[in-house]
């Protein structure tokens, strides 16, 4: 079949700009479709971590201003690995430190929307014929609200075909009336069936209601966000788009997310050699401050810390953890109650409970290896990832029944033993108890060294690269083709 062309539009990409899940999308599913042969680029804002990278990326065209408050641009070209990143330089929005999304009180940027609305302007601008770059998506792809406007252009004005990713449907993008007119989209646009939401204009409503095509990260949160307990008030448009929308399970990169060849790690190891893994136990005991024994299960937490996540939930138990008995280790941020919390929670039990506030990636790689169990009780799950690095660095999580947790982990008992799938422990409900009768249920079948091997090794075996998740994504563009919004 003829190869596509395909903008990727994001707001943020591993391992420059990370804040979540959608940053190591895409790192990985542009990448897995340019090896397969496809012309797919990636559309960005040059933030400063993007300058500082590629600080001699090249000038391919010059935007014009395109509305009263979309201010002219540059468009820079920085090629990776023969991935063509196509950077939007335009200082007044983009050249300041930190966070995409926030300030430094973590506050969103006041100018969000008119950051993300230049990012989705230049994405469906890149979708239309004529344009100053020169090269034309057949697919604009948007993820999130960032850059969901992007298909309302190509709607009202014609272009590229164009698909939409909810990577996290909480976030929506929501502005005042007036914003429409700065972003320069037309005023029949404010309709209930264009881009107005409920008396605001949602980038992420306008993407859902008028892309050819929506896709969700994993089949399970697919179906949930049909749901009002999970839609966040998009319920009711999902449903009536459910014949164009589908999920589909994000992989992970398998090149980084490797126990067998992992730069972090004190000792590889691999599902035929799974003893080196207690030398990453170890070496995280030490790292972390904790009791160096191996009498008690690990376990081990990296996330957001935040009400989403369930980490409220282990906060509640922790205390008992040290009696179970069982060590922790947390590493996270977000909420400044939870941060406290955790950390009053390592003061109250040095050598049992270890917690490190802050983002560390190579830290992450070796509590992943050097746990024994990951906890991720999570209230609502797009896709998660942590629980697939878990499975692969055989580590056995504990999860909720939601989204796409409850597409890759399947509870221990005797059927799923038998059938060599049981990979993990799923609580059905989101309470404390729940996860302290899962947390016992680990304590308990860790001591079984041998059935605790069995079920990490079905963990280890399962198959997460992206090599599936690329050909669905194919399958989506080209039905975008054929439907166009
Ligand atoms: P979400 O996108 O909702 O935050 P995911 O599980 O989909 O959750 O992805 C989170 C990603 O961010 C994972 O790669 C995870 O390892 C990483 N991560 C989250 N918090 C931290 C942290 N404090 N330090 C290092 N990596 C983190």
């Amino acid at each position: 079949m003829k190869p596509l062309a395909i903008l990727f539009a994001t707001s943020e990409m591993a391992p420059w700009v990370k804040t979540g899940g959608l940053g190591d999308v895409a790192a990985a599913l542009p990448a897995a479709l340019r090896r397969a042969g496809h012309d797919i680029r990636v559309l960005m804002p040059y933030y400063p971590a993007l300058a500082a990278v590629f600080p001699d990326a090249t000038v391919v065209a010059e935007i014009p201003q395109l509305a009263r408050h979309l201010p002219a641009a540059r468009l820079r070209l920085a090629v990776v690995d023969e991935l063509p990143l196509l950077l939007i330089d335009c200082p007044a929005l983009y050249a300041r430190p930190g966070n995409p999304y926030l300030d430094a009180h973590g506050h969103d940027w006041p100018d969000n929307v008119w950051r993300f609305g230049l990012l989705s302007r230049v994405a469906a601008l890149l979708g239309q014929v004529g344009n100053p770059y020169g090269w034309q998506a057949d697919v604009v792809h948007a993820n999130d609200w960032q850059t969901a406007l992007a298909p309302a252009w190509l709607h009202y004005e014609g272009g590229a075909a164009s698909v939409v990713t909810v990577h996290n449907i909480a976030f929506q993008g929501c502005f005042g009336h007036d914003s429409l007119a700065g972003l320069g989209l037309p005023e029949h646009a404010w309709r209930f069936d264009g881009v107005e939401y409920h008396g605001t204009l949602s980038f992420l409503k306008a993407g859902l209601q008028l892309a050819s095509q929506i896709s969700t990260v994993s089949p399970t949160y697919a179906r949930e966000i049909q749901d009002e307990h999970f839609g966040y008030g998009l319920a009711p448009l999902l449903r009536h788009r459910a014949g164009a929308l589908r999920g589909i399970l994000n992989g992970v990169d398998t090149d980084i997310w490797n126990p067998a060849d992992d730069p972090a790690l004190a000792a590889p190891y691999a599902a035929n050699r799974l003893a080196a893994k207690r030398t990453n136990k170890a070496a995280l005991q030490a790292a972390m401050g904790l009791r160096p024994d191996d009498d008690r299960p690990l376990f081990g937490v990296i996330s957001r810390l935040t009400q989403q996540k369930g980490l409220d939930l282990l906060l509640t138990i922790a205390d008992g953890l040290p009696h179970l008995p069982a060590q922790l280790v947390v590493l996270g941020s977000g909420d400044k109650a939870m941060e406290a919390g955790y950390r009053e929670l390592a003061v109250r039990y040095p050598g049992e409970i270890a917690v490190r506030i802050g983002f560390d990636e190579e830290l992450a790689h070796r509590i992943e290896a050097g746990a024994d169990c990951f906890v991720m009780p999570s209230r609502f799950e797009p896709c998660g990832l942590n629980q697939m690095y878990s499975l692969r660095y055989g580590t056995p999580p504990i999860v909720r029944a939601t989204g796409g947790l409850a597409d890759t982990v399947v509870d221990v008992n005797d059927e799923t033993l038998a059938d060599k799938t049981a990979n993990g422990f799923v609580l059905d409900s989101d309470t404390p108890h729940a996860l302290w009768v899962a947390m016992m249920r680990v304590a308990e079948a860790w001591q079984d060294r041998r059935l605790w091997q069995r079920i990490q090794k079905n963990g280890m075996r399962r198959d997460f690269s992206w090599k599936h998740a690329a050909a669905d994504y194919l399958t989506l563009y080209r039905d975008a083709l054929a439907r166009p919004a």
